[in-house]
């Protein structure tokens, strides 16, 4: 039986994905040789870079203002590489503090300039967005995290700050539009919403760049990997590939604004189903409940390992909760289909049917 990948990352891909990026393996473009197994600088592969960039910024409607870039070192090494390029010695960054990931951001800016945690959800586990905070217009830029992975959150209404945005993105990146005007800085981590695990999608206004005193390691300056077109070392091949094909299928079905109408959909039929069943009740304030990782808890404590148990036997797989939540984690990307979702919400009535 096929199985409902509903793991949090590395995560669910579209099966036309999965053929395409499976038949290039043995052979890439009819050159005889597996794409595992050719230059970064073959026009071959000089295509899929270009294809992977042009897509991004077709989809996101990027002015020539950004760089699209496609890096390694996952988005962690964006918790200090953006900070590392933007702020200097004695300037201000705001954070906000929304859960795990963005405790680390603020971690490694903390080495780079001074860091203002404008506001912190961490008295109540990271399970609501702050909202109302003060904002120092001296900011250089206010990091946020638009999705919040682990704990089930997400911010729906961006604050009007009048200071640049830099955003991780990295778990709802391409599932709703964006007003790209705003930000100075997005990164994401292609394992959640795009791609398979080795490549991190940057996009930088160029002209904030080259404005800070400190002298950056070539790898660590974005400029140069704007200027070698994200080739200025190997890249990860591969996984730039299967990101490619990705974005060739998100703007096949549609593009940015179908799949958040699929994205809401999806979300509802299972929120849905969290607050009518008894046994179920979410995790995250309802107000900021994310349309990515639905987080809920079992009524019956007891009752966390045998409904795992149950779903996973019937072909939902992935839904525990991460140990700082607790209970199931639905993740419920792009490539989830509804009938995906369907059968988890089944095996919740079914649930409520035996145990109830
Ligand atoms: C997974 C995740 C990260 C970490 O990504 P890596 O690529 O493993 O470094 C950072 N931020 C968010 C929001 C995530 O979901």
């Amino acid at each position: 039986m096929n199985k409902i990948n509903f793991f949090a990352g590395p995560a669910i891909l579209a099966q036309d994905v999965l053929q395409e990026a499976q038949e290039a393996i043995v052979e890439f473009k009819g050159m005889g040789l597996s794409i595992l197994e050719i230059s970064h600088r073959s026009k071959q592969f000089v295509e899929v870079m270009d294809e992977a960039q042009t897509r991004v910024r077709s989809l996101l409607n990027l002015s020539d203002d950004y760089a699209v870039l496609f890096l390694t070192g996952g988005a962690s090494s964006q918790f200090y590489m953006s900070a590392m390029n933007l702020l200097d010695e004695g300037q201000s960054a705001g954070y906000l503090e929304t859960g795990a990931w963005s405790s680390k951001a603020i971690k490694e800016a903390k080495l780079f300039g001074n860091i203002d945690i404008v506001a912190s959800s961490k008295d109540k586990n990271f399970s609501y967005i702050p909202k109302g905070y003060e904002i120092n217009k001296d900011f250089k830029y206010l990091h946020l995290t638009s999705n919040n992975t682990i704990y089930g959150t997400q911010i729906h209404n961006y604050p009007e700050t009048g200071v640049r945005l830099v955003c991780d993105m990295s778990s709802d990146i391409f599932s709703r539009p964006i007003d790209i005007n705003k930000y100075d800085l997005i990164y994401a981590g292609a394992q959640k919403n795009l791609g398979p695990a080795g490549t991190t999608l940057v996009i930088v206004k160029k002209d904030v760049l080259n404005k800070v005193k400190r002298t950056l390691p070539s790898m660590l300056n974005y400029q140069t990997h704007i200027d070698k077109g994200s080739s200025f070392n190997t890249p990860p091949v591969y996984a730039i590939y299967v990101s490619m094909l990705s974005l060739r299928w998100l703007e096949n079905n549609g593009g940015i604004s179908s799949m958040q109408k699929h994205n809401e959909e999806k979300a509802a039929l299972l929120y849905n189903e969290i607050d009518r069943n008894g046994l179920f009740h979410g995790s995250a304030a309802k107000e900021d409940r994310s349309l990515m990782n639905v987080c809920f808890l079992p009524t019956v404590e007891d009752h966390k390992d045998s409904f795992i148990a149950k779903a996973t036997e019937a072909g939902c797989v992935g839904i525990a909760g991460h140990r700082s939540v607790g209970g199931f984690r639905a993740s419920i990307y792009n490539a989830m289909t509804k009938d995906g979702v369907q059968r988890l919400v089944d095996v919740m009535k079914d649930w409520e049917t035996t145990n109830g």
